[in-house]
């Protein structure tokens, strides 16, 4: 069986015998076994990472950006290999993969830029002869905790803007797909990464708080699940640590009754049942407002039921399985949990077989209409291909839901009306908002962060808030001593 290691100082490495399988998705099937890092291999990624920042951090920043514009050739070169990698161990489809792969990419091809971005401001004659400017340096021992759903993209978010300011970084990727973040280690140090500024540690939990606890390191960088981000931000917190820690979602999507119904449709079915519903801005709540309920919910039906569910290895394939067993019979458990409470099942993915796969986690589009704000299912996530259809009459009651929800990613209106539109994106307590778009991911030059149960702490990730985490802000104020009045000064000096 292949061991999935950790990779300390550019080479595979561990000292603990303890393994966790990873399996295909789409089979079912055990394809490899991922290290669960003990005590001793923390240590040994803790010394490492902290060797590699003394030196790490003394590079110009041109010189670093030289090596991540190498890197940037060589994941271009390793597209194909990388996407493979996601589809195999999380089972989305290829294209969607590549997707992920790419728009991690473009954070690395935006740390390119961190000359630039590392330039201070500087305010000749604060006082007289008096100068002073603003730098921001390094913070040392940078990590990251990320979840299944992006095991290319997520990581990427973090490790290269990070790098680029002159950390080292510790990768602590899900056990569930590890695979991707060694490799992303792997071709850095083909760009020329001196040993140990990339360290990739695999594990549970365990680990985890082993990250959480160390004094050595100075930031944790966390994306999964609401309760464990809340953990992560107030354990990495108490030990002294700067967090950003970005949680789950419940995206809404309104439609105005004057939208094009059309476009609307789409946007939902690829926002709702794209990745099987597996990523944090996939669109789990449709609020239709007005009279527009029935034409929406008959069109999404017809073309949710035709969707192509199938393993990545079928190009035609439209929506991949779950991760595992036990995600599939969560989600399951919240379609009964659906019905129980009342809301209408149009369409059951509980049935979807698929030949030659029947072990693999496989569910089909679902859909709710008549959903509820009292329901669990509108209420929770669910992670899954389930779509709950909220009707209500006006947009004030759909903007009240919006801003009443405890998750406040990411939320889309779609709509004709340039003062509606205006009007939602000003006043939704949302961190990422779109307008006739159904999936308003930030691009690596902006930043990516939601609102409320979404994300703790305050800054999000990557674009100008990731370099102003990754740094710590030192502000300089200097007089040559030809300049300096004699005698001291009691009272504050003004100008
Ligand atoms: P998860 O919270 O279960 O796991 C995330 C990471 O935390 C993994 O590396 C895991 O090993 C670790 N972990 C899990 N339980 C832990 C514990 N008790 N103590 C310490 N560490 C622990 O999340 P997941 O299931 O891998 O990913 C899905 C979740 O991630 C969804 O809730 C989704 O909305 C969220 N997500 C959010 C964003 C965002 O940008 N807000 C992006 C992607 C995914």
């Amino acid at each position: 069986m292949k061991e999935i290691n950790n990779y300390i100082n550019g080479r595979a490495s561990n000292k603990s015998r303890n393994f966790l399988p990873v399996e295909d998705p789409s089979t079912g099937d055990q394809i490899s076994k991922v290290v669960l890092s003990n005590v001793d291999d923390f240590k040994e990624v803790e010394k490492s990472s902290e060797k590699a920042f003394k030196d790490w951090s003394k590079y110009t920043p041109l010189k670093r950006s030289r090596i991540l514009s190498k890197y940037k050739e060589i994941l271009e070169k390793n597209i194909d290999t990388l996407a493979k990698l996601v589809s195999l161990e999380h089972g989305k489809t290829l294209d969607d993969a590549k997707g992920s792969v790419i728009r991690g990419l473009e954070v690395v091809e935006f740390a390119c830029g961190i000359p630039h971005l590392l330039k201070g401001e500087f305010s000749e004659n604060v006082g007289s002869n008096i100068d002073s400017w603003s730098i921001r340096q390094p913070l040392g021992i940078t990590a990251g905790i990320t979840p299944f759903n992006f095991p290319a993209m997520v990581p990427m978010w973090m490790f290269p803007i990070s790098i680029a300011c002159g950390n080292s970084f510790i990768l602590k990727p899900s056990e569930k797909d590890p695979s991707c973040g060694i490799k992303l280690a792997e071709l850095f140090y083909d760009a020329g990464l001196p040993e140990g500024v990339f360290n990739v540690i695999n594990g549970d939990k365990e680990v985890v708080n082993l990250i959480l606890d160390s004094e050595k390191i100075s930031s944790v960088s966390f994306v999964g699940s609401t309760p464990v981000a809340k953990y992560i931000y107030e354990r990495s917190a108490s030990s002294g640590k700067r967090v950003q820690a970005l949680g789950g979602a419940k995206n809404h999507l309104i439609v105005m009754p004057d939208a094009n119904l059309n476009q609307a449709v789409d946007g939902i079915i690829g926002a709702a049942y794209g990745s099987a519903g597996e990523r944090c801005m996939a669109v789990s709540v449709a609020v239709a407002v007005g009279e527009i309920a029935d034409n929406l919910i008959t069109a999404i039906s017809k073309k949710a039921d035709t969707l192509k569910v199938a393993p990545w290895t079928d190009p035609n394939s439209e929506m991949g399985p779950v991760i595992s067993k036990e995600h599939k019979e969560k989600i399951e458990n919240y379609i009964s949990i659906g019905v129980s409470e009342g809301a209408n099942l149009v369409l059951d993915g509980r049935k979807i077989k698929i030949q030659g796969y029947e072990n693999g986690y496989f569910l089909g589009p679902t859909l709710f209409d008549n959903v509820t704000k009292d329901m669990r299912i509108y209420n929770e996530e669910i992670f899954g291909p389930v779509l709950s259809v909220v009707r209500v009459s006006t947009y004030e009651e759909a903007l009240e839901l919006v801003n009443n929800h405890k998750y406040g990613n990411g939320s889309s209106i779609y709509t004709s009306d340039g003062e509606v539109s205006r009007h939602f994106t000003t006043n939704c307590n949302i961190g990422m908002v779109g307008v006739n778009v159904p999936i308003p991911v930030p691009m690596s030059y902006h930043s990516f962060g939601g609102w409320k149960q979404s994300l703790f702490g305050d800054h999000a990730m990557h674009g100008i808030e990731g370099v102003r985490f990754f740094t710590k802000l030192k502000t300089v104020t200097s007089r040559w001593p030809k300049s300096i009045q004699s005698g001291p000064e009691f009272k504050m000096p003004t100008n």
